[in-house]
């Protein structure tokens, strides 16, 4: 008796309502709009001087992290697509598939990495000359080596699940969109407590005024935080930042240690701020939910692409190149909503202190030590910014001032 093929509508329709939610709960939840804006103009707040380093800076450095950036996509895409990923999978000559399959992903990500050894090195060396990076290559050869082993496993254990789960179904969509949604959900709270620690320490914030500050802050925001924890990331970078990552039982507030030391209190206090608002809106926990979403959506999408071929291991690579190019074509989509939502912790930084003036003083200041683009080109803007500009951010400072009858002067003296 010939075989019925599974039927097609079911994970059709299924795609269709995934997409549907998907672009329904994006709508629905980004802040679109918070407050108009005026036009961002860097000219009134950064010296001739400032904008020329900070324009020299990316300048140098872009070329190789555009490069990077650029082999990084296409090594695998050219793998999956190509017979090499299967003649890779053959040369290994693994017996059983389920270790041939992440050894292939690990060998995949391992030939991509050297590949962006050369151009990483290079952008590496301008991050240095300019001050901004400050580790020691040991440090960034170990960096690179956790990275790797870490999207290996992370990749690895997601291509032997669908291939295992394809083996066994023909309709493996629906239990391979179960499994990657909760492998995301599952990734991000357990985030905080297993992947950051492998590089960086962190402490408790030591007790005093600025700690206490922090902590009236919080419950003044009505975000009890039990904890500010610190992070040693001056062994790599004098950038400056905080962020909250996890949600629920893994829920934290980070500082950088660059912060506290030498940013004027104020200003740190309107970092802090800008964090507690994330987590007073749970961006994290709403950012896992899109992305569980997007997950499901996408592994639908792989298997109306896909079907049962998925369930050949010797087409590992070709998993591997479709994450890739999933991945980086949800990007646009991911940075437009991040700058939403960006822009909302900055708006509810601006409500709890009151203070705008400290808030673009900040903006700046930051932009500056970070060496920060202040007028990317459009496709840098849309692929890269999961943030708002700095003069995107100082318009929403002072318009924000202007709602509230104030004024913040340009800081740069004309
Ligand atoms: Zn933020």
């Amino acid at each position: 008796m010939p075989k019925k093929a599974a039927s097609p509508w079911v994970p059709r329709a299924a795609g269709g309502l995934l997409a549907l939610a998907l672009v329904f709960t994006i709508a629905v939840t980004t802040p679109w709009h918070l407050i108009d804006l005026p036009k961002p103009d860097a000219a009134l707040d950064f010296t001739a001087a400032e904008i020329a380093r900070q324009n020299a800076f990316r300048h140098e450095i872009l070329r190789w992290s555009t490069a990077s950036w650029i082999i990084s996509i296409v090594v695998p895409v050219v793998i999956g697509f190509s017979p090499l990923g299967r003649r890779l999978y053959d040369g290994l000559r693994i017996r059983w598939w389920f270790l041939a399959v992440p050894v292939t992903v690990a060998g995949i990500a391992l030939i991509t990495n050297l590949l962006t050894v050369p151009t990483d090195v290079l952008a590496q060396r301008v991050s240095l000359k300019y001050g901004l990076a400050v580790e020691n290559w040991r440090l960034w050869v170990w960096d690179r080596g956790v990275n790797w082993a870490i999207t290996s496993l992370g990749v690895g254990v997601l291509a032997v699940v669908l291939i295992g789960f394809a083996k066994r179904w023909k309709g493996w969509w629906l239990p391979g969109a179960i499994a990657s949604a909760l492998l995301v959900l599952g990734a991000s709270f357990a985030y905080p407590v297993l992947i950051e620690p492998r590089f960086n320490n962190f402490t408790s914030m030591p007790a005093g005024a600025l700690r206490n500050d922090f902590l009236r802050l919080a419950a003044d925001d009505g975000v009890p935080v039990k904890d500010v924890l610190v992070a040693d990331a001056s062994k790599r970078t004098t950038a400056l930042n905080a962020y909250v990552s996890g949600f629920g039982s893994t829920r934290r507030l980070v500082v950088y240690d660059t912060l506290l030391k030498d940013t004027p209190p104020a200003q740190v206090r309107l970092v802090v701020a800008h964090e507690l608002g994330h987590a007073a809106e749970d961006d994290v926990l709403h950012g896992t939910l899109i992305g569980v979403l997007g997950t499901a959506f996408g592994i639908t999408l792989l298997y109306l692409l896909l079907g049962a071929r998925i369930a050949d291991p010797r087409r590992a690579a070709v998993l591997v190149a479709m994450i890739v190019a999933g991945t980086t074509l949800a990007s646009p989509i991911q940075n437009l909503v991040s700058r939403k939502i960006e822009a909302r912790a900055d708006y509810h930084s601006l409500r709890l202190t009151n203070d705008p003036r400290n808030f673009v003083a900040m903006q700046h200041d930051l932009a500056v030590r970070n060496i920060s683009g202040l007028d990317p080109s459009a496709w840098r803007y849309w692929m890269f910014a999961s943030h708002p500009t700095a003069p995107e951010r100082i318009a929403m400072g002072r318009a924000w001032a202007a709602e509230n009858g104030g004024t913040v002067p340009p800081l740069v003296r004309r």
